[in-house]
């Protein structure tokens, strides 16, 4: 669908669809058609379908960010919808073995690793969690990837200098 779009686009695209629910209108009818490309500027046309609409939408849309988890927690169903639809957000979870588990394990391998099943070593379940980590963050944040493993490299460390386990020489 829209999830190719071009990154400006795209941008254009949510500003435009929040400009319009905060003048307190529901498009309604958002589909390909109705979205037309002006000169790399995005147009939304067709509001036959259009309702009044107080929004109720209780967070900011921060593009590039993980995905609010329920309708609830966004508070706008047609936004909600659409901006999942074309991949505003980063997933608001990370798969580890078999398992969607909630973002904020990927900040911390160690977390991550609680969640392996039993009959996997705890060896095996960190490596595990940093692998998946290390995939995620390269897919969904490549700008800030960088950074990100240094993060992990000096809570690594933190931890080593903390733990009594004979496994903290490296
Ligand atoms: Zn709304």
């Amino acid at each position: 669908m829209l999830t190719r779009v071009q990154s400006a686009f795209k941008t254009g695209l949510i500003h435009a669809l929040v400009a319009i629910h905060d003048a307190g209108v529901e498009h309604h009818d958002l589909c390909r058609r109705n979205i037309l490309d002006y000169n790399d500027r995005p147009m939304i046309i067709d509001f036959g379908d259009a309702e009044e609409h107080e929004c109720e939408r209780f967070v900011p849309v921060e593009e590039g960010t993980p995905a609010p988890t329920l309708t609830c927690e966004f508070g706008c169903v047609e936004l909600l919808e659409f901006f999942t639809d074309i991949e505003v957000w980063t997933p608001s979870f990370i798969e580890y073995i078999d398992n969607f588990q909630p973002i904020e394990l990927a900040y911390d391998p160690h977390a991550l690793a609680k969640m392996a099943p039993s009959h996997w070593s705890p060896e095996e379940a960190l490596q595990e969690a940093y692998r998946v980590v290390v995939k995620h963050v390269k897919e969904y944040y490549p700008a800030q990837y960088d950074d990100w493993i240094a993060r992990l490299n000096n809570n690594q460390k933190a931890l080593d200098s903390t733990s009594n386990s004979p496994n903290d020489s490296q």
